[in-house]
């Protein structure tokens, strides 16, 4: 057997059990495969996970570039449509907006995941409500398998947001 050296200690790791082990650090090591680095099991799975992480943001990303030019030849006049990032390592969405000042709300559409299709969520920040579009009945969130279908949805709640700005707005 080969006495691989721990990653984080960088000393030759032992055996314990039959395992890799490192005595210095009192760890079991395994192979983290992406690097060929000797790791904890618990380091192990934070690094698969920060991994899968970065691969769907980068996922994201993507599909938000391929699909933009889509959602701009939907856009009524005036009206913009461009990628966000809410906050460093989250996913990116599309972000549509009607034109400067009419409402201070947003309509963001979610690129596929594993699981779901486009989704359509919107921020309203005048009364900092934020909602997704939901199925009929409101059981769970709408999934759109294209992104026209998300993008027509996304300007229908934003149309709604402005009508009830108008009818709540003082004569
Ligand atoms: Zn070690």
């Amino acid at each position: 057997m080969t006495r691989p050296a721990c990653g984080t200690c960088a000393t030759p790791g032992g055996v314990r059990d039959g395992r890799p082990w490192c005595d210095t650090c009192r760890i079991w090591l395994v192979l983290h495969e992406p690097t060929g680095q000797w790791v904890s099991y618990a380091d192990n799975a934070s690094r698969d996970r920060a991994a899968e992480t970065a691969r769907r943001v980068a996922a994201s990303a993507r599909q938000v570039t391929d699909n933009l030019p889509r959602v701009h030849t939907m856009l009524p006049e005036g009206w913009t449509a461009r990628p966000h990032q809410g906050i460093d390592g989250a996913l990116y969405a599309i972000a549509i907006d009607a034109p400067g000042g009419v409402i201070d709300a947003t309509a963001y559409l979610h690129p596929p995941t594993d699981t779901s299709g486009w989704q359509v969520t919107v921020h309203n920040r005048v009364t900092g409500v934020g909602f997704p579009s939901y199925t009929d009945g409101g059981a769970r969130a709408a999934s759109f398998d294209t992104v026209e279908a998300a993008a027509t949805d996304g300007i229908r709640l934003l149309r709604g947001e402005i009508h009830d700005l108008a009818s709540r707005r003082p004569r």
